[in-house]
């Protein structure tokens, strides 16, 4: 094998080289809100200035005092607490329970301690701000706060129900998702499988393809085989009991060092609704392990040339662990990007790609998940809201195209690797990429989903939206007449007044923020919201199941709900009596169950909708 070369001499450091800085394809607009084009939603006002603008209820500094003190201690205005940080020193420290957190655990306690907030390993009897989970939004019952999973993300993001989401899509936008592979469900769709291959190589004799295999439910490559035709699968028993996928392989990936890799880049999902959506700067290359050759009967089944996983590859004698970025079987994106640019390779194109497949991706996965969202936490109950880091799996074509191989709703987070000291003798060491990468996700989402930055930013919004703000004396704001303060009052209140008599957590040292890098999540979207909107179809269609799901806390629409949408919406009429429509109800609910669709409760999904 090669040597995994350095990046060229004079290439900018990698961090750089990645970033696509105002791609042409997606062009910079402001994100709503108002913030300077560039500047990342995280970086709000510091705190220091933030904790300095303070809204009253009534009366200025010598006036009366309002409710907004709640009985505190009142302090002279302009006198200064806490030594150098002044007043905004003095900040509630956020709180995360991380006894769920599995195997993020040390990357989440490493960027816990970057930002100095306070973690619960083994939980708390009181709320958390922050609930980190390392399985499934279910880990945990949780009430309030934020917790870093979604409802029915790990079931959105399964081989087949991330290939029917995009399929949807792909039906109503060919155009617009022809970065997802040609996929079969199966076993249903087998026999469709079957014919579509015979009629495209009917039409193109010169067409020798290949496939790739995926059970459902699968990670790490388990279980995934690659065929040249559709006799070649392993229908036996097998496939009856655990349904897969079935692909066509990309025969001709982009090669670096001769060697096949794909990229996992991290997407945080920080809000639903509104959209809301990251994608961390850099990333991870995952590099195969043996030279790679477009695939024949003799090498389809040899794993470490064709599939990429680090988890398959770390057991070939070839695998190079490596503590530079650039070199090795695991490397950082950027110096993958670093070298393409030496070659003329055309890399903010590639990165303006790469963020329209991510949009698109979530674009497509968004009307299922607020179905589940409103099932977990109906509006009106108390409840979480929902962050989430994805991992987004993506093969380079040669001709630089980027396509999805998949989702993972719980990539894994871990910042060491294992390494085999003597034979058959292994031991975790730490692995510097990893670490990299991962802890700068992890402490940047946190840096983003902020519930302290939150209660600023409302202040800040609020005092901005304040017709009346007189006398920014005492480095205080003063709001008369505003008569929707007090709710951001108490907010200003509870970072200004907070003392650290008998209330445990607040930090007296200077803000932890000042010390951090810039933000490694950049805003795509609602950033680039005004050229993906359209898409957004199926979120109105989903909007309208939700409306007529009737009973909270279910995903299904029963008979009932059935008749009323038909009823609302004036579709029945002479020709369609409602017993047709409960026939055709009846119709469809059988057709959907005959496809294996998950039918543990009666009525209907989104998909059939
Ligand atoms: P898993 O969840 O088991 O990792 P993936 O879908 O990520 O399953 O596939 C495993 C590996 O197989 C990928 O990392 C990639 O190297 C390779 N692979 C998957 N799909 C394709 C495809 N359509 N074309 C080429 N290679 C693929």
């Amino acid at each position: 094998m090669e040597p995994a070369g350095a990046p060229p001499q004079g290439c900018a450091p990698a961090r750089e080289a990645e970033e696509p800085p105002g791609s042409p394809a997606l062009p910079a607009e402001e994100p709503p809100g108002g913030q300077p084009a560039g500047a990342s939603p995280g970086e709000a006002a510091p705190p220091a200035a933030a904790g300095r603008e303070r809204c009253r209820r009534g009366g200025g500094p010598q006036g009366p005092p309002g409710r907004a003190t709640r009985g505190r201690r009142r302090r002279a205005p302009g006198r200064r607490r806490g030594g150098e940080g002044g007043r905004a020193a003095r900040r509630p420290r956020v709180t995360v329970d991380s006894s769920k957190a599995k195997t993020s655990l040390e990357a989440l306690k490493i960027s816990l301690r970057q930002l100095r907030w306070r973690e619960f390993p083994f939980g708390r009897r009181l709320p958390c701000d922050i609930y980190w989970h390392g399985v499934s939004f279910h880990d945990n019952d949780i009430f309030s706060g934020q917790v870093n999973k979604f409802p029915g993300m790990t079931e959105m993001v399964r081989k087949i129900t991330l290939s029917r989401a995009v399929r949807t899509m792909q039906d109503l936008f060919p155009l617009e998702y022809n970065f997802y592979p040609r996929s079969w469900i199966l076993p249903e769709e087998f026999p469709l499988f079957v014919d579509e291959v015979r009629m495209m190589k009917d039409s193109d004799p010169s067409w020798k393809p290949t496939f790739i295999v995926k059970p459902d439910g699968g990670c790490q490559g388990d279980g995934i085989y690659l065929i040249k035709d559709p006799s070649d699968i392993r229908l036996t028993g097998s496939i009856q009991s655990r349904p897969a996928v079935v692909q066509e392989y990309i025969c001709k990936p982009l090669l670096v060092d001769k060697l096949k890799f794909d990229i996992r880049l991290y997407v945080l999902l920080k809000s639903l609704e509104p959209l809301e959506i990251y994608i961390a700067k850099d990333g991870l290359s995952r590099f195969c392990t043996e030279p790679y050759q477009e695939p024949t009967l003799k090498n389809l089944h040899q794993v470490f040339m064709h599939l990429t996983n680090y988890s398959l590859n770390i057991h070939s004698g070839n695998f190079i662990h490596s503590d530079n970025v650039n070199t090795g079987s695991k490397r950082t994106f950027s110096s993958i990007l670093c070298r393409l640019s030496s070659r003329g390779a055309d890399v903010k194109k590639l990165w303006s790609d790469i963020i329209s497949l991510v949009i698109k991706t979530i674009i497509a996965l968004t009307p299922e998940l607020k179905v589940y969202y409103q099932s977990d936490i109906p509006a009106g109950k108390p409840g979480p809201t929902c962050f989430q880091i994805l991992g987004f799996d993506i093969l380079l074509m040669k001709n630089l195209k980027p396509m999805l191989l998949e989702v993972n709703a719980n990539p894994s987070m871990r910042i060491e690797h294992e390494q085999e000291l003597s034979p058959g003798v292994f031991e975790n060491v730490p692995s510097p990429v990893d670490e990299e990468v991962k802890v700068a996700v992890i402490r940047d989402t946190l840096r983003l989903v902020d519930p302290q930055k939150k209660k600023r930013k409302d202040v800040q919004q609020h005092i901005e939206s304040c017709k009346k703000v007189v006398n920014i004396r005492y480095n205080y704001f003063m709001c008369y007449s505003c008569q929707t303060s007090e709710h951001a009052s108490e907010a200003n209140e509870e970072l200004l007044d907070a003392g650290p008599a008998g209330r445990p957590e607040y930090d007296s040292t200077r803000s932890p923020e000042a010390g951090l890098p810039s933000l490694c999540l950049k805003q795509v979207f609602p950033k680039y919201a005004k050229q993906f909107n359209y898409l957004r179809l199926v979120d109105r269609v989903a909007a309208l199941f939700i409306r007529f799901l009737g009973v909270k806390g279910t995903t299904k629409l029963g008979p009932t709900g059935f008749r009323t949408f038909i009823r609302n919406c004036k579709l029945s009429n002479s020709n369609f009596s409602m017993a047709s429509v409960d026939i055709l109800y009846i119709d469809i609910t059988r057709r959907w169950n005959s496809m294996g669709i998950d039918h543990k409760e009666s009525g209907n999904t989104l998909l059939y909708f």
